[in-house]
């Protein structure tokens, strides 16, 4: 027997387009926000999220030549602190031997080495760089995942993924760069990369945090840390 479909319900998928639902909250019907040159932009009412409307997005290929361009070197110091910002936060909470998963790597895993070298064990998964999809199927006490969120074609999905991924009673780290200031957007370095077609307030991961049944903590600027309740 089918459960009846309550009728009067947006039947509306969500994608990244002014009138589809919100792809990060999944409630919200995304309006027109700002067209900046070529590039257009949609703001989701519910959780503030500014989308890049799907038709700005580049291609693969034109994505992957923009990360090949980004410089990630472990070795790296002012990286490395930089990476600090969340990898302090999360070691603070979590025990030696934790095992985690740096979800969207990027070529040079410098995250994963700062944790490694805390005593956590650490998978890599990086859809262009480590795509070896083994490492997404089991849990692990943490996640971490910077500057990857921005860049999420299907924001909910992958966070919903990566509750799936996650232990009750874990961890996820994340970090991007969070939008503050409309007037400011076109001038903003964050807004500027072709590849970023996400950009959260706070009060959007808040969002996103009470649709997983997570909380939240927001430990220094452009970070937040979820907790999967037990
Ligand atoms: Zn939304």
């Amino acid at each position: 027997m089918h459960l009846q479909k309550s009728t009067g319900i947006s039947e509306k998928k969500p994608d990244a387009s002014a009138g589809a639902i919100c792809s990060v909250c999944g409630q919200g019907e995304l309006m027109g926000f700002q067209t900046l040159g070529d590039k257009e932009y949609l703001r989701c009412p519910r959780c503030s999220a500014t989308i890049m409307a799907r038709k700005s997005w580049l291609g693969p290929d034109e994505e992957r030549a923009v990360y090949e361009l980004h410089d990630n070197d472990p070795g790296d110091t002012g990286y490395r602190s930089f990476l600090e910002k969340l990898a302090l936060p999360m070691l603070e909470r979590i025990q030696p031997g934790a095992s985690g998963l740096d979800f969207g790597c990027g070529p040079g895993p410098a995250l994963a080495e700062m944790m490694r070298e805390a005593g956590m064990e650490v998978a890599l998964f990086d859809p262009f760089f480590h795509p070896a999809e083994s490492a997404l199927s089991r849990e692990y006490d943490f996640i971490t995942c910077t500057e990857v969120v921005e860049h999420l074609h299907h924001p909910a999905k992958v966070f919903r993924q990566l509750d799936g991924l996650l232990k009750p009673g874990g961890w996820l780290g994340v970090m991007t760069c969070f939008q503050t200031c409309d007037d400011r957007f076109d001038k903003w370095h964050y807004r500027r990369d072709p590849t970023h077609v996400v950009f959260y307030r706070e009060a959007t991961l808040k969002v996103v945090a009470q649709r997983m049944g997570w909380t939240m903590t927001v430990p220094c600027k452009d970070v937040a840390m979820f907790y999967k309740p037990l």
